[in-house]
């Protein structure tokens, strides 16, 4: 923990820490030890660990990332933390993301981006770590902290993980309780580890998983023991290539990238199978019509009276300029053009055209991944991201629409509900690392973890 916050004190140029809890690390810590010491010794006992920005903290600044929550401390906890306060975890602090997780390179921040640990050879052009757990990845790959929480509701735990290095899981949707975790598009969200390795990824999504009456769409299933679960014995199993995720115009690395775990996992004595998931081309346009839909029924709730910033207002101002003006102020652009977008899909006028459609298609690409699965497929390997990082304001204000594509590989997986985990496997002509992602039956996230494993 000392050498922690002395690292962040001296070195966070990356601005992955956006506030810094150290009174409560030291007491954490101190607390920790005490527990060591008296024969306690809990899985997560001691560990220095960043929260994204968007977990309630109790007492702690916890903003989403946005001005719209300026000064906001919670009463409570999130779940989410307070498992991991209760396992031993301490907290160094609030890590950088994208605005209310609404984006892929972490430059939608009311902080101002974070920035990657990593250069290309030979340049000193700044990178984007990725987004929207932006400082996550960033404040892990530059041992800032030893892990950190990550949200992902399109790609946003393993986007930023490939462009960075670590490794990223997206838990099946219901494993681990969303209650205290600022909503953006509730039938996505999950929350999940952000680390340094597989079995680090297994050990804190143990203490992080598990049901919660608290959040109604929270699992009631038991948490198996997802460390043990790291044989590294993978013969038999039956590993899926889909070939939608061949796509036109990928740099030749990621393609060399993906047959290089393809020969890992078959040197290791899986067996890997072609398949086909016919409606992953719409994948991407179902979820940018779902995700604004439900988050700009979520930003409802920022109007001003409960929480976080509101205007100045001038005389004869009535109730709707204080609405007007709080949210103009407070939301940023990118989270503007969700709620336009989502209340637009969700108008009585083109409900049926957009929001439905949108709707059955994601009902089709769950049916692909139920159709392989019941054919005996254990898993699916894909890359994470259609190239390595790029950089900062290389596509920030270009055209939104080159931002979301980023995430053509990622956002299947929240659609369906399924367990994905990116790992870093080897870097590019860059010098820069890239990831492969693995997609898992519902609720099998130990075995993926394993699959995950053999590829490290
Ligand atoms: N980049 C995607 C978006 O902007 C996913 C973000 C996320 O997973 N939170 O919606």
């Amino acid at each position: 923990t000392m050498s922690c916050l002395t690292a962040i004190d001296a070195g966070d140029t990356l601005n992955a820490f956006v506030h810094r809890t150290p009174e409560i690390a030291l007491e954490q810590a101190r607390a920790a030890d005490a527990r060591l010491k008296a024969g306690d010794a809990p899985s997560m006992c001691g560990i220095p660990l960043g929260i994204k920005d968007l977990f309630c903290t109790k007492g702690v600044p916890s903003q989403a990332a946005s001005n719209i929550l300026k000064g906001f401390r919670p009463e409570y906890e999130s779940t989410v933390t307070s498992k991991l306060f209760g396992a031993g975890a301490v907290m160094l602090g609030k890590l950088n993301m994208d605005e209310f997780a609404m984006g892929s390179s972490n430059e939608t921040s009311c902080y101002g981006n974070a920035v990657s640990p990593w250069q290309r050879k030979g340049s000193n052009v700044q990178l984007t770590p990725g987004g929207s757990s932006g400082g996550s990845a960033a404040a892990v790959a530059a041992d800032l902290c030893l892990a950190a929480t990550g949200t992902d509701t399109g790609g946003s735990i393993r986007q930023p993980a490939a462009f960075t290095g670590i490794v990223g899981i997206k838990p099946t949707y219901g494993r681990v309780s969303r209650w205290g975790v600022v909503a953006f598009a509730s039938s996505l969200d999950q929350a999940g580890p952000m680390t340094k390795s597989v079995r680090d990824a297994a050990i804190m999504l143990q203490a992080m998983a598990g049901h919660d009456p608290k959040d109604s769409t929270s699992a009631d299933l038991a948490v198996p023991d997802f460390e043990a679960a790291l044989t590294g014995d993978i013969r038999g199993k039956v590993i899926g290539i889909p070939k939608e995720y061949r796509m036109d115009g990928m740099p030749e690395e990621i393609d060399a990238l993906w047959a290089r775990g393809i020969e890992m996992l078959r040197d290791a004595g899986a067996e890997v199978r072609d398949i086909s998931l016919p409606h992953t081309k719409y994948a991407l346009p179902a979820y940018y019509v779902i995700a604004p839909a439900e988050a700009s029924s979520n930003l409802a709730r920022y109007d001003g009276v409960r929480y976080g910033h509101r205007a100045k207002l001038s005389h004869g101002d009535g109730v709707t300029e204080m609405y007007e003006k709080t949210r103009a102020e407070g939301f940023g652009p990118e989270v503007q053009r969700r709620i336009m977008v989502g209340t637009y899909v969700l108008s009585a006028g083109f409900y049926d055209a957009y929001y439905n459609r949108a709707r059955k298609v994601r009902a089709l690409i769950k049916r692909d991944f139920e159709t392989v699965f019941a054919e005996g497929i254990d898993s699916i390997l894909t890359p994470a991201t259609p190239s390595a990082a790029f950089g900062l304001g290389e596509m920030a204000d270009v055209d939104p629409v080159k931002m979301y594509l980023n995430d053509v590989f990622t956002v299947t997986v929240n659609l369906a509900g399924l367990p994905g985990i990116s790992v870093p496997v080897g870097l590019d002509h860059q010098g820069l690392p890239l990831g492969l992602q693995l997609i898992g039956r519902p609720w099998e996230e130990g075995a993926l973890l394993n699959y995950a494993h053999v590829l490290e």
